[in-house]
C-alpha cells in the first residue's frame, strides 16, 4: 500500500515535497494576484507540498499574461474548483476572457483545473508527450486528490488539451511574442517552458524552482534537465516564475544547474567505481552540503532522494 502511495506521489511529482518541512497543511487559502510586469501576473499558492483537506489540494502556481486579444494562462491548478478560483482571481484584474491555457506538464496539480476554462472557449495547449501522460494518469489523479483532501477538492471533470505544441514553437498573440521551450522530459515527459523575449520572463513550471531543491522524478531525464537549465541561464531571464514557490531570478537557475550537474557527476563516477548509493550519498553530502545547504530550504531532506534516484537512473 505504501509502495502504491509512493508510486502515485511520484507520478504526481510530489515526492520531493513530502519530506519538506512545510508539507503540513496551510490553512490560509488566498488566490491573491501578484503583478510581475505591466501585463504578467502570478497566483502563487501559499502551500507547497501534499494536497490536504486544509489547502483544498491547491499546492501549485498559475501565471497569466493579459494580451490585447485575451488572457493566456499558464497552468490551471489541481481541480475544477481551484481552476474556478483562479478564473475569479484573473477577473479581479481584467475583464478579458481566458483564450489560451498552457499546461506546463502532465502532473495533476498543473492541469486538473482545465475544466474551469471551457466556457470561454479557451484553446488548451500542451505537448504531445504530456497529453499522452495526462490521458493515462488523469483518472487516478482525480481519485487521489479527492481521497487525500477528503473531498475538499470537489468534483473534477477531466478536460484534456486540444492543441499540441512542437519544440521551439514561436507565437505572436495579442501583440506579444511568446516562445515555447521543451525540457526534453527534464522534470517529466513533455514539460514545456514559456519565454517572453521582450520582457525576459521565463515561465518554468516544475523545471525551475525557487527556494526548494529541483524537482527530479523517476519519469524525468536528469541530464536533459541540466541541459535545459543551462539553456535558460543563457537567455538571462530578468524574472523566473516557477510551478511552486515564489518568483525568483537567474541566480536560482544557475544554482540548480550547478547542483544537479555536480550531484549527477558524483553519482555517475561513484556508480562506475562500484560504490553503493549510501556510500555515494555520504560522499555527496560531505562534498556539497556546505555550499548548497544554505541555498535551499530542504537540502537535507531532499539530497538523499536525489542521490538514490540518480543512482537508479544509471542502470
Ligand atoms: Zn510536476
Amino acid at each position: 500500500m505504501l509502495k502504491m502511495f509512493k508510486k502515485v506521489l511520484l507520478t504526481l511529482g510530489l515526492m520531493s515535497s513530502m519530506t519538506s518541512s512545510i508539507w503540513a497543511a496551510n490553512a490560509s487559502i488566498d488566490f491573491m494576484v501578484t503583478p510581475i510586469s505591466d501585463n504578467v501576473y502570478s497566483i502563487v499558492s501559499p502551500s507547497i507540498g501534499l494536497p490536504t483537506p486544509e489547502n483544498k489540494g491547491w499546492n501549485s502556481n498559475s501565471h497569466f499574461v493579459v494580451t490585447n486579444k485575451g488572457v493566456l494562462l499558464f497552468d490551471t491548478g489541481s481541480s475544477e474548483l481551484i481552476g474556478n478560483e483562479i478564473k475569479n482571481a484573473i477577473k479581479s484584474v481584467t475583464d478579458k476572457p481566458v483564450r489560451w491555457v498552457i499546461n506546463s506538464h502532465s502532473h495533476a496539480d498543473h492541469w486538473l483545473g482545465n475544466a474551469a476554462f471551457t466556457d470561454t472557449g479557451a484553446e488548451i495547449i500542451a505537448s504531445k508527450q504530456a497529453l499522452a501522460t495526462m490521458k493515462n494518469d488523469g483518472p487516478s489523479a482525480v481519485e487521489f486528490y479527492a481521497r487525500v483532501t477528503k473531498g475538499a477538492i470537489g468534483p473534477t471533470q477531466l478536460v484534456y488539451p486540444t492543441l499540441t505544441l512542437t519544440q521551439e514553437e514561436k507565437w505572436h498573440v495579442g501583440g506579444i511574442d511568446i516562445e515555447f521551450i521543451f525540457s526534453n522530459d527534464g522534470h517529466s515527459p513533455g514539460d514545456i517552458l514559456m519565454w517572453l523575449p521582450q520582457q525576459k520572463i521565463i515561465f518554468g513550471g516544475d523545471v525551475l524552482s525557487s527556494d526548494w531543491m529541483p524537482i527530479i522524478t523517476g519519469h524525468g531525464n536528469v541530464p536533459n534537465l541540466i541541459e535545459t537549465l543551462n539553456v535558460i541561464v543563457k537567455l538571462k531571464p530578468a524574472i523566473v516564475l516557477t510551478g511552486h514557490g515564489r518568483s525568483t531570478t537567474l541566480k536560482s537557475v544557475r544554482r540548480d544547474a550547478d547542483l544537479l550537474s555536480s550531484v549527477w557527476k558524483q553519482v555517475t563516477s561513484g556508480y562506475n567505481n562500484g560504490k553503493n548509493s549510501n556510500e555515494i550519498l555520504s560522499d555527496v553530502s560531505a562534498k556539497l552540503g556546505q555550499k548548497y545547504r544554505p541555498l535551499y530550504q530542504d537540502f537535507d531532506a531532499e539530497i538523499e532522494r536525489h542521490v538514490k534516484l540518480m543512482y537508479k537512473l544509471q542502470k
